[in-house]
């Protein structure tokens, strides 16, 4: 058994969710379970529908309720016009998008958006997708089956990010989907979506949840792979905007991707796949415009190698405090980062020593309170224009040859701070602002483009 998830690019339109078909076809053989997203943009379309609703502006959302329920009708008359169930799937559809006109009608009563009501609306997105996904793969000669996901993803009640319950999940799917499988049918569901054990309501996994459902699917049944199709190629060496040589890679630990997520690339949050991960389940990330490439491979066991990709991100601020109350004192630490917690601002580069800790924040809304708290425990300094620069392999520390070359390659650029993650596969520098690209070029030129004897 393998899982395929498709996520919105992947199914965004007629055009898509046919190559998506022609994928499907290709793993026949491997008992496929599909898996899809919500069309392209319209779970943001869904949330906002149910905003607006709720935040009075009922004509509004229901002018997007129309314009996205002509787009799903758009999309089966291509996919499905002359079939005889084409009738059956329109009027499915058309229910759905009933009720959910009906939903915005309650919401803008209620005057009150609550997270079960977004859940709700939101949800609608992969019913829809899921179940044109499925006819469309009937017509293409595939034997779908649709299943509504919302029997097999067993969730508790935290309505937007719910937590799956992963025993109920595995009875779930091996009472449904291991029949449909047996019996030579490929069940197709959407990801995202789950229903609260204890009550029965819809609920969702959070933004982004298609990845984890995969995941939870494939760990659930033990498949031998997920792939998880999007549009683009896998995970590269670095950002290629910045370096023009930067290449696929085509197999990633769990770890170095992990330590990559944060730099944007947007690829998956490696959070979503760790079910499938710890069991031994690869993961493989695949362009559906693309098929034939390679992808790129996340398990536990990538091979070992000093570097496995450069990473940057600019505009982060650099707070340091210095204090002598620090020095032999216990619970600073606890203090310092109590300040940032209550500012609901993440850290992330950190590094101390005796009297002093310095450490990286992206996000500078709340800088200016956050600096009057800091006051109280030292002295505080803040600088704005700095960048980071992330060097991110299983083998960076081992021995201290690639760690040398690596800080070799920094040249007389002017470092700020520099920390080795606990792991020891992300050494972090941080740097001027402006320093940022041509640093991750001369590194990818070092570790990548270099004839190596
Ligand atoms: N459709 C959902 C979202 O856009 C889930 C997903 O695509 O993974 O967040
Ligand atoms: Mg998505």
């Amino acid at each position: 058994m393998i899982v395929l998830k498709f996520g919105g690019t992947s199914v965004t339109d007629a055009a898509a969710i046919r190559r998506a078909a022609a994928i499907v076809e290709s793993r026949r053989s491997r008992a496929p379970i599909v898996v899809v997203s919500a069309l392209g943009g319209a779970t943001n379309i869904l949330l906002e529908v149910a905003a607006q609703s709720a935040g009075g502006q009922l004509l509004l959302a229901l002018r997007s309720v129309e314009a996205l329920r002509e787009r799903h009708l758009a999309e089966a008359e291509a996919l499905l016009g002359g079939t005889r169930e084409a009738h059956d799937v329109v009027s499915e559809m058309g229910a759905m998008f009933d009720e959910l006109a009906s939903l915005a009608g309650a919401l803008s009563v209620l005057g009150d958006l609550t997270p079960r009501s977004q859940d709700a609306i939101a949800a609608i997105g992969e019913m829809l997708s899921s179940l044109l996904a499925a006819a469309a793969f009937r017509a293409a000669g595939l034997p779908a089956v649709h299943v509504d996901a919302r029997q097999v993803m067993i969730t508790d009640d935290h309505f937007m990010k719910a937590e799956p319950d992963v025993d109920a999940i595995a009875e779930a799917a091996h009472r449904i989907l291991g029949p449909i499988v047996r019996n030579g049918e490929i069940p197709v569901l959407g990801g995202f979506i789950g229903t609260a054990k204890s009550s029965g309501i819809t609920t969702t996994l959070g933004r982004g949840g298609g990845d984890y459902s995969a995941s939870l699917f494939g760990a659930a049944l033990h498949t031998e792979a997920i792939e998880v199709w999007t549009d683009v190629d896998g995970m590269l060496t670095a950002d290629p905007r910045v370096v023009k040589n930067a290449r696929l890679i085509e197999r990633v630990a769990f770890d170095e991707a992990s330590e990559l997520a944060s730099f944007g690339a947007k690829v998956l949050h490696p959070s979503t796949i760790a079910p499938a991960v710890r069991l031994g389940i690869p993961v493989y990330v695949l362009n559906s415009r693309n098929p034939a490439s390679a992808g790129t491979m996340i398990t536990f066991d990538a091979p070992r190698r000093p570097v496995t990709a450069i990473a940057g991100k600019s505009n982060v601020s650099l707070v340091k405090v210095r204090s002598p109350k620090m020095l032999l004192a216990e619970g600073f630490l606890h203090r310092l980062f109590k300040v940032f917690e209550d500012h609901k601002t993440s850290v992330d580069v950190v590094a101390t020593s005796e009297v002093s800790v310095s450490l990286t924040v992206d996000d500078p809304t709340h800088l200016d309170a956050i600096i009057v708290d800091l006051r109280a425990l030292g002295d505080v300094a803040i600088e704005r224009n700095r960048g980071i620069v992330a060097i991110v392999g299983t083998g960076i520390s081992d021995g201290g040859a690639s760690m040398s070359r690596a800080l070799q390659a920094l040249g007389n650029v002017r470092v700020y701070m520099l920390s080795l993650s606990a792991t020891g596969i992300n050494l972090t520098v941080v740097v001027d602002d402006e320093q940022v690209k041509p640093l991750m070029q001369r590194l990818h030129a070092e570790f990548f483009e270099r004839e190596r004897a």
